[in-house]
Order: structure tokens, then sequence, then C-alpha cells
């Protein structure tokens, strides 16, 4: 059993995938092409953006993001404490100071009470400018849009939402990745819409930020490429990466349909016995990962042992709180006690549209066996 069936998801899709990398290939239009400008329109669309630019990860769209913003020495940048480093790491890289929030120990998202009160304390030491927010769409739930919007309104804070492992999920019937001034996400193969290599794309619906960051990625470029009219930084998609997101783009919905079935069942059968997802009313998750929680870090290493005698993966997302690693301890922040006991207690299990309904209660007996 895989841990993310992504060969099953390539069976299910080869007809249009094989037909649009051929396409490609034919083409001899490697970087740039048709693909890449159909992405770009197609993925607006769907998100519901004016702008979608394309980029060679999630990393540097998060970082193409920061660069639009200025964000650089004197910062503050807020994030949440449980998230994958690169929400934060490109903030760090251009000399501002990532402060670390507490998540809320329902959605696993940033809590915006703990946000108020880092940017609160920032402001009252006066050394930092708080200017930015990274807010996460963790396990591609949706974050508290409404109250984070409300306090980036009360705080002037620019909004950055990673929205790496939530393409396909909403919160109230807006899609992840419409939200913030700017939105990132990464194609990932293993994340919810993911290519077959590395890949991302930023979101906004600013003319002139959109048209910033398209220079940015090509080098600072002004009307023509070799105009650099800026210092920028090479970051490209590239056509055969689109070709394959093109065609996984059409199913992407079904997919998310297929997702909530899963979870479903997942959550009734395990309920009882595990801390499952909590997804907010009006809001589908886009379960970039389906975690569960664990009474206690012993529990859970019975419990990944007990899955591995059975030869079922299970993962952890993630080990650790970012402000308790070496390389971010030495940056602000005030004891983060939930995204530590989430990193002590969760655990993902095998999980994708395409897990087969008797793996899914292969997983499901064995986790109910050795609880
Ligand atoms: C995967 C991920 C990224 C980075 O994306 P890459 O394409 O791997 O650079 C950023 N933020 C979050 C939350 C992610 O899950």
């Amino acid at each position: 059993m895989e841990f993310i069936d992504l060969g099953s998801q390539y069976c299910a899709l080869k007809g249009q995938i094989d037909k649009n990398i051929e396409t490609v290939l034919k083409s001899s239009q490697f970087i740039g092409g048709q693909f890449v400008d159909a992405l770009e329109h197609d993925l607006a669309a769907y998100v519901g953006r004016k702008h979608c630019i394309t980029c060679g990860n999630g990393t540097d769209a998060l970082q193409l993001a920061y660069m639009a913003y200025s964000v650089g020495p004197g910062d503050a940048v807020f994030c949440p404490d449980m998230t994958f480093v690169a929400s934060v790491e490109p903030a760090a890289m251009f000399g501002a100071t990532p402060v670390f929030c507490d998540i809320d120990m329902r959605s696993y998202n940033i809590d915006p009470a703990s946000l108020v009160s880092a940017v609160e304390q920032v402001r009252a030491e006066g050394v930092l400018d708080p200017k930015a927010v990274v807010v996460v769409d963790f396990l591609g739930n949706p974050a508290d849009m409404d109250a984070l919007t409300v306090v980036c309104d009360e705080y002037d804070l620019v909004m950055i939402e990673d929205a790496a492992q939530g393409m396909g999920g909403s919160y109230k019937g807006r899609k992840l990745g419409s939200f913030g001034d700017v939105a990132a996400t990464s194609f990932f193969p293993s994340k919810p819409l993911g290519c077959y290599g590395d890949g991302g794309a930023v979101f906004t619906d600013d003319d002139s930020i959109a048209e910033l960051m398209r220079s940015l990625k090509v080098h600072g470029k002004g009307a023509s490429k070799y105009d650099n009219v800026r210092v920028g930084f090479n970051s490209r998609l590239d056509n055969l990466q689109a070709a394959v997101l093109v065609a996984k783009l059409e199913k992407l919905d079904e997919e998310i349909a297929i997702r909530q079935e899963v979870a479903k069942r997942y959550d009734e059968a395990l309920g009882d016995l595990l801390v499952t997802p909590h997804i907010e009313p009006n809001c589908v998750s886009a379960y970039a990962q389906y975690i569960v929680l664990a009474e206690n870090e012993l529990r859970r290493s019975r419990m990944m042992d007990a899955l591995k005698g059975n030869d079922i993966p299970s993962l952890l997302y993630y080990p650790n709180a970012i402000s308790t690693m070496p390389g971010y301890a030495a940056f602000p922040h005030e004891l983060c006690p939930c995204a530590i006991a989430y990193s002590e207690r969760n655990v993902g299990l095998p999980f994708s549209p395409y897990l087969t309904e008797q793996d899914q209660y292969r997983v499901i007996d064995a986790v109910r066996e050795c609880i």
C-alpha cells in the first residue's frame, strides 16, 4: 500500500497526460509554451483570481510573494509554528525576523488570538515592524480567513496565503489560493495538485504586484528579457510539468470529492479512538494529508509500529514545531504548546483519492486492532 498513490492516479489519467506530454515533445517548446499559458489561465479561473504566475516550486512562489512586498531587515513576519519550513524560510533569508504563533488545537491552523498577542508584543517592544503574516492552509484545511482578515486589517499586515497543501479546498465557497494580498502554492508531486517534478505558482488580483512578480522571476526583466530593471532570480515552471498539471486540474474537483468520502470513512471508523480532523462548517479541506492524533507520543509510536507490522505506511506531518528546530530556535517566540503537542501526537495515514475501499478498511482494521 502506498502512502499517497500517485501510480493509480497516473493510470486513471494516462490518456490525457500522455497526449499532452507528446504535444510538448513534438513542439520542442520546453520553457514557456502553450501548457504554461493554459495552466496560468485555467488555474486563475479555477481559484477565482485575476493573475496566476507559475514558477519553479512552492518555495520560490513564497519567495516571490515576499519580494513583491519588499520583506526585509527590520520586518517581523508572523507564521504558525506548525507548518512546512518553506512557509517562512524565504523571509528569514531576506533578513526579516520570523515570529512564531501557536496553532488552534482543532484546526491545527494559526490561532488568530496567538497572532494578535504576537503582533502586540512586537509593537510594544518597538524594534521590529509588524509586516506580514503567512496564513497556511495546513494539511489542506482552510485557515480561519474571516478572523485573520480582521487582524490583518487592524494591524496593517500583508496577508500571504500559503496554499501549497490547499489546492481544491475552499472556505465559505471561495477556493483556497484566493485569499490574502498574494497566495502561493506548490505542485510538488504529493500535493493535492502535483506535477511530475517541481513546480509552483503565485496568485494575486493586484495588477502591479503581478507585473512585479513576472519581472522578478525572470531576472528582474523590464520590457525585454535582456533589459534588467531590478535584481531578480530565475524561477520557471517548464512546459512538460504544465502539460501534466493541465490534465490533472480537469480532474481536481472530482478527486477532492472522493477525498471527502475517504476522509468520512476514516472519521466514522476511527473517531471514537483517535482525534480525527476537524473541518469547520462551510469549509472543504483538500486533505493533503489525513492526520489523526494519538493520545501521546508513546501510543503514537506503538501504533506506527503496529501499522508497519501490517505493511501499512504512516508518516509524521510534521515531527517538529518550527521554533524548536536548530535553524530557527534563535528567532523570538513565545512557547507554542499546541504546536508542540501536535508534533508529538500527529500521525498521517495512507490517503489519496485512489486508495481502494479494501485498503481503507485494511488501515481502519489495523488501527482499531492495535489501539
Ligand atoms: C510543500 C510546501 C511548500 C514548499 O513547496 P516546494 O514546492 O516543495 O518548494 C511550502 N509550504 C507548504 C505549507 C508546503 O506544504
